[in-house]
């Protein structure tokens, strides 16, 4: 009886191992697979452990991966094996003492990941060489130097990571880089780029951070051209803030800059998902250039002094309201110890009137309790209703037009610093980066918002 070395059929079990046994068809097989449905050519990819038993996994020439029930798998024709090779070839990457330096700080992400199919085929991405020898245009803009502070998806960054990204800047600011990016998983990018602007204040260089909606093996992949963006940004721009670097249009026609503390991911899988909500971005950045649309940025300076102040309470929330919402998710935060609740509230900032006792308590028991809107768009305005004047009363701060995220964020960090409800209230509604602002620009709703340049460009293409 020869014995399976399960190697051989990495993270298939069950049905699904039982069927590529039979057809003798292991992983990197390359195949056309004959179903009831029609058949599939491409590679069979291992398979994540913790996946179902049923479906096998299919690389297709386009580069997309598809499952494919098992047991509806007729036939297979194997034309040989191209095992793919997880090693990007390491290049020593150049260095030129013409060129500025910049420091890239790895985080994790998709951007990081390169065939990731949670089998152990990642790729340590992030040494200088293996960036070299996949996006060697890198080495045209500058000398970079690489670390690997964290892997974990973005769902996974809190307190531990945000303190320890922000040391790492200050470290090497003062080591006299003249340009950071951050690499990141794009899920909460926005929320690490809003603490990130409170953290660190008044950088000489910029702080670029940058990710990829589709990983790099995908043939639509962001990853290369928005680390070409983000690093000739790191590199040449003068613009000294904390900023998140992504794909404008849907297509590649250029990348976006947009302030940290204005920033959100706003479509689950489009690359041109970071939008600049209440405000229009700082610039848009190309292969070589980056044009500023808007002079109101902090200018790069040719020093290595910087403030970080990182500090994180995490005794703070924030609560989504819906209609019908019960008072006890007031309750629960204020008799777990909660020291402050970011309300993301409907309109101008408003909640249903069984909340007000909820409020009220938290008043009473020293919770600070700021308003923001879920519209994202626009101001909170407890003047102009009853419900918001009665919950002023009850003690809740309007926190402007804040986005609901960036006040959590400041709200911690507040909250770091000190207990007195007075001195968080300064905090919080005195602007640092860019996080209240006087008014939205008029245009701001529309332009480069996916807005009319992109729209008109689109509609041409059916207007022939
Ligand atoms: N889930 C991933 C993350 O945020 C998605 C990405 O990197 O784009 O880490």
């Amino acid at each position: 009886m020869s014995t399976i070395n399960l190697e051989d059929y990495k993270g298939y079990r069950g049905v699904a191992l039982n069927t590529l046994q039979k057809f003798k068809t292991p992983i990197w097989s390359d195949v056309e697979i004959l179903t009831d449905e029609g058949s599939f050519k491409g590679l069979i990819l291992p398979r994540s452990e913790t996946a179902d038993e049923f479906h096998i996994v299919l690389k297709m020439p386009i580069g997309y991966n598809i499952g494919i029930a098992a047991e509806k798998i007729k036939d297979v024709k194997i034309f040989g094996r191209k095992e793919a090779h997880y090693k990007i070839p390491e290049k020593d990457f150049p260095y030129d003492p013409k060129k500025p330096n910049v420091k890239l700080l790895g985080t994790g992400g998709t951007i990081a990941s390169r065939l990731d199919y949670r089998t152990g085929a990642v790729i340590p991405a992030f040494s200088p060489g293996e960036l070299y020898g996949s996006v060697p245009e890198l080495a045209d803009i500058c000398n970079l130097d690489t670390e690997k502070l964290y892997g974990v998806f973005s769902e996974n960054m809190g307190p531990e990571q945000w303190i320890g990204l922000a040391e790492a800047i200050g470290r090497e600011i003062e080591k006299g880089v003249q340009g950071i990016v951050i690499g990141h998983g794009t899920d909460t990018m926005h929320h690490t780029a809003a603490i990130l602007s409170f953290m660190v204040q008044d950088s000489p260089v910029p702080i670029v951070m940058v990710g990829s909606q589709r990983s790099s093996d995908r043939p639509s992949s962001d990853a290369a051209l928005n680390l070409i963006h983000s690093v000739t940004t790191a590199a040449i721009s003068d613009i000294a803030e904390v900023m998140v670097c992504m794909f404008g249009p849907t297509s590649d026609m250029y990348g976006l800059l947009h302030r940290g503390t204005r920033v959100r991911k706003m479509h689950s899988s489009y690359r041109s998902t970071f939008r600049t909500i209440g405000d229009i971005p700082i610039a848009t950045v190309s292969r070589d250039k980056v044009t500023p649309i808007r002079d109101d940025y902090k200018r790069r300076r040719f020093d290595n002094d910087v403030k970080v102040n990182a500090v994180f309470d995490d005794r703070v929330a924030i609560v989504y309201y819906y209609p019908n919402m019960k008072p006890d998710m007031i309750d629960s935060l204020i008799d777990n110890g909660y020291k402050g609740i970011v309300i993301a509230g409907t309109g101008l900032g408003h909640v249903n009137k069984p909340l007000y006792p909820a409020l009220k308590r938290a008043k009473e028991k020293g919770v600070a309790v700021y308003m923001t809107v879920q519209t994202l768009w626009g101001y909170v305005q407890m003047y102009v209703y009853d419900t918001g004047r009665d919950m002023m009363e009850l003690g809740v701060i309007p926190a402007a037009n804040m986005l609901p995220e960036v006040a959590y964020m400041k709200l911690g960090w507040a909250f770091g610093q000190t207990n007195d409800l007075e001195k968080v209230k300064e905090i919080m509604l005195t602007p640092i980066a860019g996080e209240i602002t006087e008014r939205e620009p008029s245009n701001g709703y529309l332009i480069y918002q996916g807005g009319l340049p992109e729209v008109e460009e689109f509609i041409k293409q059916y207007r022939k």
